[in-house]
């Protein structure tokens, strides 16, 4: 099959930079918090991710906080916070530079500035904390010191100026919906992760899947930060195996080294399809593996959950049962997530992997026809409505797929609000029960819309 996203599977990057404290995360978490809620796993799970995906005017693209790397108090000069938002940035497809309406431009801006444009990479520039819109000119102005053409006010925390701000950002942004057609031409080579922390085993399964019978290995250099990804070709097929087992010995010479391992976990899963997230089967699933394992499901990937170091755990009848078990009850947000045990290095089970990904590749980009979806839903509703919520009767019109890679639905609604998130979940649940989408998260959003006089 072929895999749409190729060319765009990262989907646009756009880069919020600026120093510390001008409001760069209040912006973030307002655009984030523009979106229609969706969710598929329970309220409450943490989202500390620093990558979040984003939609305005029908364009997707993911949002990254740089700011939400390090603290407020850290230079955004000192070398070590400079190498980390290079390497953001140079994904990026926007960047918009945050300035600071209350402080006025400052060496620092016009320093961060003159890296930002040696990018080539469009950039946006805002001032914020404009609370007061009739001064937004008299304020811009004082910026022009700066050398950049245009500014546009902002109030991340009144939200003023902000869609004026998207507007322009998404202008540089490629069409999110490709027809089908368009889709089927660009080659892919679908981009795996094999992320978990360290000692988990993560080179020694890349090492292993590497040196299965069969398998074509060429490393591909990255740039002088990246680690280095495998091209793999197993079965005909080919994928890129992108490995962060090179975070730890990097980030051990440097400050950080948590929020840098984090970071990079984050980057390495924003590049990817599908990920490989590795549990250690003597020591089980610790809080970190959940985080890391809370933000995939966040940034909607097709995961396996891999228990290794299977050898060595003493076994009887139910082992493997009990410990699934365990997993489930844990991380109730990837109950989607196929689990495997497998040993990297005695290579037990090894060989299942490609097949499983593949498998789950095939869900990720599964597309459900209107038709077929909506039988499901008129089924669904008849037995068993969407109950009064918040004193409104919801009523349900139809629903649609959107998009692939997450699977992305939108059902019309008379009143998104009067969903409550238990049918919201239950509904999502329908959609696993009928079709396959093991090892794929799946979005749900809701669309307000009046009904027409023919219902
Ligand atoms: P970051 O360090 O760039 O991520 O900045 P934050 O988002 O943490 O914001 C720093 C401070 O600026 C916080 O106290 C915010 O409440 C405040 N702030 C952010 N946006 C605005 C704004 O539009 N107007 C005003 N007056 N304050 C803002
Ligand atoms: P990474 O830090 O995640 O890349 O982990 P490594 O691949 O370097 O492995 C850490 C340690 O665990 C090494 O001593 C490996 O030999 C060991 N290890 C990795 N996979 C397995 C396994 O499946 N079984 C056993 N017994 N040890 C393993």
């Amino acid at each position: 099959m072929a895999y749409p996203n190729s060319g765009n599977r990262k989907k646009s990057l756009v880069a919020i930079v600026g120093r510390p404290n001008v409001g760069k995360s209040t912006l973030f978490n307002r655009i984030i918090g523009q979106r229609v809620a969706i969710v598929d796993d329970q309220p409450g799970v943490t989202r500390d991710s620093n990558y979040r995906p984003a939609d305005w005017n029908g364009k997707s693209f993911t949002l990254v906080d740089t700011g939400g790397f390090f603290g407020p108090e850290e230079d955004p000069l000192t070398p070590f916070v400079q190498e980390q938002i290079e390497l953001v940035v140079q994904d990026a497809s926007v960047l918009v530079y945050i300035l600071d309406a209350q402080q006025g431009p400052t060496p620092a801006d016009a320093e961060i500035l003159d890296f930002l444009r040696r990018q080539h990479i469009p950039l946006i520039a805002a001032v914020n904390k404009v609370d007061n819109v009739e001064k937004s000119d008299e304020v811009t102005a004082m910026f022009y010191e700066l050398g950049l053409a245009d500014f546009i006010p902002i109030s991340a925390s009144h939200g003023m100026g902000v869609g004026d701000l998207l507007d322009e950002v998404v202008q540089y942004l490629p069409d999110a919906d490709l027809t089908p057609e368009e889709e089927e031409e660009v080659p892919k080579i679908p981009g795996i992760a094999i992320l978990g922390r360290p000692n988990v085993g993560k080179s020694t399964l890349l090492n292993s899947l590497c040196g299965q019978p069969k398998a074509i290995v060429s490393p591909i250099a990255g740039t002088t930060r990246d680690p280095v990804d495998t091209e793999i070709v197993v079965e005909g097929k080919t994928y890129l195996l992108i490995d962060t087992a090179g975070i730890r010995r990097r980030g051990q010479m440097k400050q950080g080294l948590d929020k840098f391992s984090m970071m990079r976990c984050e980057e390495a899963l924003r590049r990817c399809d599908a990920a490989l997230l590795l549990i250690d089967g003597e020591e089980g699933l610790t809080e970190r593996d959940a985080k890391v394992f809370s933000i995939a499901n966040d940034m909607g990937k097709a995961v396996i959950l891999l228990v290794n170091k299977w050898d060595v755990v003493e076994k009887d009848t139910n082992t493997a049962g009990a410990f699934a078990k365990k997993i489930r009850e844990d991380l109730p947000y990837l109950k989607y997530a196929p689990i495997e045990f497998i040993s990297a290095m005695t290579k037990q089970r090894i060989h299942r992997i490609f097949p499983h990904v593949e498998k789950i590749l095939e869900n990720y980009y599964r597309r459900v026809p209107t038709g077929e979806l909506n039988r499901l839903l008129e089924d669904i509703l008849a037995k068993n409505p969407p109950p009064v919520h918040k004193g409104r009767l919801p009523r349900i019109y139809y629903w649609t797929q959107a998009s692939v890679a997450p699977p992305t639905f939108i059902g019309f609604v008379n009143e998104p609000s009067a969903i409550h998130f238990s049918y919201e979940r239950y509904l999502i649940n329908r959609l696993y029960e009928n079709f396959d989408f093991e090892g794929t998260p799946i979005r749900l959003f809701w669309r307000k819309r009046k009904q027409r006089k023919s219902e």
